[in-house]
């Protein structure tokens, strides 16, 4: 097999050429496709099989147990019934406002222009989300704007997904020129993982694009095992840094890929390499499909006081569960002892 050049690779062409059929994966890393039973097939009916090869190459050939690949491929055991696992767990559908607007925070709230992400992570809180009847259309701007207007508050947008990535440099363009037209608006918060999956994406109309806007803008990427960041990757990622982006990552916490202190020590090592700072360590959100991830409070209680006794502070990420109707994130660990 010929080695999968996704280094030179345009990010467009990436993009449209995602491995989505699960006996391609297992054979590409040299698994059997035994290892994904029927229970697997169906789980992909459910929520699709959908990988960038480049973030294939990162996977490690023939283990059934990488972290990576853990991520990304369906597995019978989505399919089980779990009580408290449900399909909208953070209440999403009620914060919906107007279409693409999901307010729940007082100075920021999320704008999702695209449902369609580079990837599809099996833990996804929103593998259930009716986005496409959600989208804002061109003509939508306009209320979007007066909303914003009418909310002296709000100061930051946060373009989220779907992956707001996916979407065209000149559709990024065009939105980010309308917010930059309100004047209460100081702050674009990009969230997304295509940098990860496909490092490509930086490139260098993007990176001008981020450079000359009046907005301040913040990447918040998303990884959850050093293994997803490659030199390559790194270095991509690294050329927004050097142009003065502020580039923060998120990760969650899963149990089978990085359930360990050696893991987000690793993590977080690697990330501030890059010049990325640890924000976020997400504990799973309850979503139906992804109890199989979930950890005990006592797992999640070790492991974090081990990270904190391990990492410098600045290099600790704030653990954190989102809680439908909360005004914010909530912190996790320790608030209840003073
Ligand atoms: C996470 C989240 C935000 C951003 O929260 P920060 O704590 O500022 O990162 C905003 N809106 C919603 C609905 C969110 O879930
Ligand atoms: S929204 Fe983020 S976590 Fe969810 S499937 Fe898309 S890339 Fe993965």
């Amino acid at each position: 097999m010929i080695n999968y050049l996704y280094q030179e690779q345009n990010w467009q062409t990436q993009l449209s050429d995602l491995i989505t059929d699960p006996a391609e994966l297992l054979e590409r890393l040299e698994l059997s496709t035994e290892q994904l039973l029927s229970g697997g097939l169906l789980a992909s009916e459910q929520f699709k099989l959908r990988v960038p090869r480049a973030f294939v190459e990162k996977i490690v050939k023939a283990d059934p147990y990488d972290p990576l690949l853990l991520q990304v491929l369906p597995h019978h055991l989505e399919l089980l019934e779990h009580p408290n696992f449900v399909t909208d767990p953070l209440g999403e559908e009620q914060a919906n406002h107007l279409p693409g607007i999901l307010h729940k925070y007082q100075s920021r709230f999320l704008l999702t222009l695209t449902g369609a992400c580079a990837v599809h992570c099996r833990y996804c809180f929103r593998r259930h989300f009716p986005y496409q009847e959600n989208l804002p259309k061109s003509d939508d701007w306009v209320n979007i704007k007066h909303y914003i207007e009418s909310q002296a508050a709000i100061n930051e947008v946060i373009l989220s997904g779907g992956d707001p990535l996916t979407l065209s440099n000149r559709k990024l363009k065009l939105w980010i020129e309308r917010l930059e037209t309100i004047d209460q608006l100081k702050y674009l918060r990009i969230h997304s993982r295509v940098p990860i999956v496909i490092p490509n994406r930086i490139d260098e109309e993007l990176i001008s694009l981020f450079k000359t806007s009046r907005l301040r803008i913040i990447l918040v990427v998303h990884s959850n095992h050093s293994n997803e960041l490659d030199d390559f990757t790194c270095t991509k990622i690294n050329a927004l840094v050097k142009e003065n982006i502020t580039v923060l990552n998120q990760s969650v916490l899963l149990k089978g890929v990085n359930d360990s202190v050696k893991a987000i020590t690793d993590l977080s090592y690697r990330l501030f390499d890059a010049g990325i700072m640890p924000y976020y360590l997400h504990v799973l959100d309850k979503v139906k499909g992804a109890a199989h991830f979930d950890l005990q409070a006592e797992e999640i209680d070790q492991i974090y006081t081990d990270v904190l006794a391990n990492l410098p502070g600045y290099l600790v990420p704030k653990l954190v569960r989102e809680i439908a109707g909360e005004k914010n994130k909530t912190p996790l660990y320790g608030v209840s002892t003073y």
